[in-house]
């Protein structure tokens, strides 16, 4: 059982987290700016620390520090619980101008608000409440600094701090109002021709277009989407040629691909090394791969969800699940087999979008139903 006035205890601290995410939202911190990352990582850390955090600060030389923050006892017979986040945005300096803070209607708007700054001070929230009511457990909040990027450094500690812990919270925004149980895996290939570059106009015949070569391959290559199977491929970026008059030496594209099921990285894999130049004259590279595997809807998300959904009804409101074709750190932890439950931080819209913004009658709930899981984790 969860304390009779747990929400009450999250609804008089909304002022706390008001005050205290409007400090972090204001200060920008995109995620290619490691001091700018760092200056919110830092005020963070410092919050953690009142609350009587152990800091552990991972440096960092090419983006912000990581920070893991251990909350309770410091021996215990439990295996912590995992909250993952992150502190960069998709911001660049300089968009508060635009896109201030601004409280309307209802609505908390701002650059990274709901993307993830407001999971970052729920989780403080709900650990300042489990502490006064004596029930905090060992919890270890990360706080990633490029999470936008697809955390290229931060992936080795979220995995290693998974393999040790009970199970996993990710503070990412809900989808709509509902937790994530699934997600999709996410990978990026690169995709470059080598032509053979002429006049276009006196000798036509010598050259071999890239351009040309490109675009036939990418026919190709969207044709390998198959949406039954959730497996989606977007070429959404592509350059080459110099001008109109060259026939083009080069070309490049970019493409994002999206899977549901684990299995279908060796597919993709195989697919994107099966194409072959249709013009013999011209030269393939590809590069990439998955960046992030498939977070599948597997038995233990779907008990630690059936547990927030009775926790919900506690507190007083339904909560339902479901999938996103976006990733997270979580998907990390999921493919490791760790329980991982995702969408546990702010409810809202507009996630790298200008309307960005959380909806503030929906914190005091959210906050109590995630002190709630970190009472009750198995
Ligand atoms: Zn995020």
């Amino acid at each position: 059982m969860i304390p009779a006035d747990l929400l009450a205890r999250t609804q008089q601290r909304l002022p706390w987290f008001l005050q205290h995410l409007r400090q972090l939202v204001e200060i920008e911190s995109p995620s290619e700016d490691p001091a700018a990352v760092n200056r919110a990582q830092g005020l963070a850390a410092k919050w953690a620390a009142e609350l009587g955090a152990r800091i552990k600060r991972h440096k960092q030389k090419n983006f912000g520090d990581v920070y893991e923050l251990r909350f309770g006892p410091q021996r215990s017979k439990q295996k912590p619980l995992l909250l993952l986040s992150h502190l960069d945005t998709v911001w660049p300096l300089g968009t508060l101008k635009s896109m201030p803070w601004r409280e309307q209607d209802g609505k908390i708007h701002g650059p990274g608000t709901l993307d993830m700054k407001a999971g970052v001070v729920m989780a403080l929230t709900a650990i300042s409440v489990l502490r006064d009511l004596n029930l905090l457990r060992p919890v270890t909040l990360l706080i990633n600094s490029e999470e936008e990027i697809g955390s290229p450094i931060s992936r080795p500690i979220t995995e290693r701090l998974a393999l040790d812990s009970q199970v996993v919270l990710v503070l990412e925004p809900a989808q709509g109002l509902a937790l994530k149980t699934a997600r999709k895996g996410v990978g990026n290939f690169n995709v470059h021709v080598t032509g053979i570059a002429s006049h276009s106009g006196v000798d036509f015949e010598r050259g071999h277009s890239a351009v040309l070569e490109l675009a036939r391959q990418i026919e190709r290559i969207a044709a390998f989407t198959d949406l039954r199977r959730g497996l989606t491929v977007n070429p959404g970026v592509i350059s080459g040629g110099t001008r109109s008059n060259v026939i083009a030496a080069e070309a490049h594209a970019e493409i994002d691909v999206r899977i549901a099921r684990a299995s279908d990285e060796k597919r993709i894999d195989r697919l994107f090394a099966s194409l072959k130049p249709i013009n013999k004259a011209c030269a393939l590279t590809i590069t990439g791969g998955l960046n992030r595997p498939p977070m599948e809807r597997k038995a233990g998300t779907i008990a630690l969800f059936k547990q927030a959904r009775k926790l919900a009804a506690q507190l007083g409101f339904d909560l339902d699940e479901a999938a996103t074709g976006g990733g997270s750190d979580g998907n990390f932890t999921a493919a490791l087999g760790i329980p991982t439950l995702d969408g546990m931080g702010a409810i809202g819209a507009g996630a790298h979008a200008a309307h960005e913004h959380i909806v503030t009658e929906h914190i005091a709930p959210r906050t109590a139903l995630l002190a709630a899981m970190l009472a009750t984790a198995p």
